[in-house]
C-alpha cells in the first residue's frame, strides 16, 4: 500500500483512497498539493501507485512459483518501442531541461544516434505510417522490426535504466517470468510475462487521446526530443487541486477496459508480451 508518510503541510493534504484493481482494491494514502496541480505534476503519486500494484503482482507471481526474472543489468526489453504518455513525455522533457549542459548534450547525442539507426533500418518510416495503429498484424510486425534493429533506448546505460525512478509506466508494467536469455529475441522465443490486472499507463493514454483527439494518446519514447520542440504542455489540460486531479485519474482507471489475454501477442510462433 503506497503511503506518502511525510506529514501533510499547509500546502498539502493527506488523503486516503481506494483503487479498483482486478477483482480487488488497492487502499493507499498520499500527500496531495492543495493548490492548482496538473496531471503531469501528479505523476510521482501515480508512479508510487503503479509500484504498489507491480509489487503485489510480483508477490503473487513468486508465491505461484513463477517469480519475475527482470533484473538490473538486463536491458533486453529496452530495445523495443516504448510508449510514453504525453504527461510522462512532458515530465521527462522537463527533467532533461534541468540537467547540466554536458549531460543533456550526451543524451541528445544518444537520441540522435538511435533515431539515425532506426531510420537506416527503415523503422522510422514504418512508425510514421500510422496504419499500424489500427491493424494488429502491422502492430506486431512493427514491434518485431523495431526490436530487430537492436537500437537501445537512449536512457539505457550499462544495460540498466539510468532514469529508473522516473521511467515510464510502460517500462514498470513489462514483467517477464521466463529466463532472461529468451528476451534476446521475443519474436522467436516463448517469453512469458505477468498479466497485470490493470495498467495505469492506459488511463494516461486515454487522457492523451482526449487532448490530442487521436486514437493513440502516447508517443514512442524515441521521439521525445522532437515532441518537446512542439512546446506542448498537456498537463495544463487536466488540472485542479491535487485531490481533484487524483479523483479524475482514479475515475479514468476505473473506466479502463480490463487487460485481456489477447494482449499477449502471438508472433512468428513465439509470444511477445505487450508494453
Ligand atoms: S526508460 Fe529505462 S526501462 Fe524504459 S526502455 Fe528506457 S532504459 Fe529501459
Amino acid at each position: 500500500m503506497p503511503d506518502d508518510s511525510a506529514p501533510a503541510t499547509s500546502k498539502s493534504v493527506k488523503v486516503t483512497f481506494a483503487l479498483p484493481i482486478g477483482g480487488g482494491t488497492l487502499n493507499a494514502m498520499a500527500n496531495l498539493p492543495v493548490g492548482r496541480t496538473t496531471l503531469t505534476q501528479l505523476l510521482p503519486i501515480i508512479q508510487n501507485i503503479e509500484n504498489a500494484i507491480v509489487a503485489r503482482v510480483a508477490d503473487e507471481a513468486e508465491q505461484a512459483g513463477t517469480p519475475i526474472s527482470c533484473r538490473a543489468g538486463c536491458g533486453a526489453c529496452c530495445r523495443q518501442m516504448v510508449p510514453v504518455s504525453l504527461f510522462e513525455a512532458e515530465a521527462l522533457a522537463g527533467w532533461m531541461d534541468t540537467l547540466p549542459a554536458e549531460h543533456r548534450a550526451s543524451l541528445e547525442a544518444r537520441f540522435h544516434k538511435a533515431l539515425l539507426a532506426l531510420r537506416d533500418a527503415g523503422v522510422i518510416e514504418k512508425i510514421l505510417d500510422e496504419r499500424w495503429m489500427k491493424d494488429r498484424e502491422l502492430t506486431t510486425q512493427l514491434a518485431i522490426d523495431y526490436f530487430h534493429a537492436h537500437v537501445a533506448c537512449p536512457f539505457l546505460e550499462n544495460e540498466s535504466c539510468s532514469i529508473h525512478p522516473i521511467r515510464p509506466l510502460s517500462c514498470r508494467e513489462y514483467l517477464v517470468t521466463s529466463p532472461p536469455v529468451l528476451c534476446n529475441d521475443p519474436s522467436e522465443n516463448q517469453v512469458g510475462g505477468v498479466r497485470l490486472p490493470i495498467k495505469l499507463s492506459r488511463a494516461l493514454y486515454a487522457f492523451g487521446q482526449e487532448i490530442e483527439q487521436d486514437h493513440r494518446g502516447w508517443i514512442p519514447l524515441i521521439f521525445l526530443l522532437a515532441w518537446q520542440k512542439s512546446g506542448a504542455k498537456p498537463g495544463e489540460y487536466i488540472s485542479g487541486t491535487g485531490e481533484e486531479v487524483l479523483k479524475m485519474f482514479i475515475e479514468r482507471v476505473a473506466d479502463s477496459p480490463p487487460i485481456e489475454e489477447s494482449q499477449l501477442i502471438d508472433s512468428q510462433g513465439g509470444q511477445m508480451i505487450e508494453r
